[in-house]
């Protein structure tokens, strides 16, 4: 069965997309710990992020470094926090997480919660960035 992601990519599930390639496509999380918080997932379904192919885990990171530029444009922070998980969802991918200090990269703190509104406000600003 396709995973979350791959329906998300296919647009079988909604999401509020910040890009996309013929490899690569970006959303907001969710449940976000910062507002900008971002998936950046490869189209291949792959689970485990190390078991991607050679190029497409270096690929993946050279979109995400262009998404969060973008992030960094449109969020204030001191910086775009990178980190792999996965315990959640098998099919690989990179959280991009605004943060000013370590504990905004804390996955047990409580996570916002940002209307449809919000978030859809959210990823145009970053996709226009
Ligand atoms: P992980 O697999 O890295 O532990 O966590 C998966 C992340 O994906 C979580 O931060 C969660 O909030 C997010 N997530 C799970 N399901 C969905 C979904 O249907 N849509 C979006 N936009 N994010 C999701």
């Amino acid at each position: 069965m396709a995973s979350i992601f791959t329906r998300i990519i296919q647009g079988e599930i909604p999401c509020h997309k910040v890009a996309e390639d013929d490899r690569y496509f970006a959303f907001l999380d969710i449940n976000p710990l910062r507002e900008g918080h971002t998936l950046v997932v490869p189209k291949l379904e792959v689970d485990v992020f190390f078991d991607l192919p050679p190029d497409q885990l270096a690929g993946i990171m050279l979109f995400a470094q262009e998404v969060a530029r973008k992030i960094r444009k449109v969020v204030p922070c001191d910086r775009v926090g990178v980190c792999v998980i996965g315990l959640e969802v098998p099919h690989a991918h990179v959280h991009l997480i605004p943060i000013d200090r370590m504990s905004d990269m804390d996955f047990a703190r409580p996570k916002l919660k940002l209307s449809a509104e919000e978030l859809a406000a959210i990823a145009d600003r970053i996709r226009n960035a």
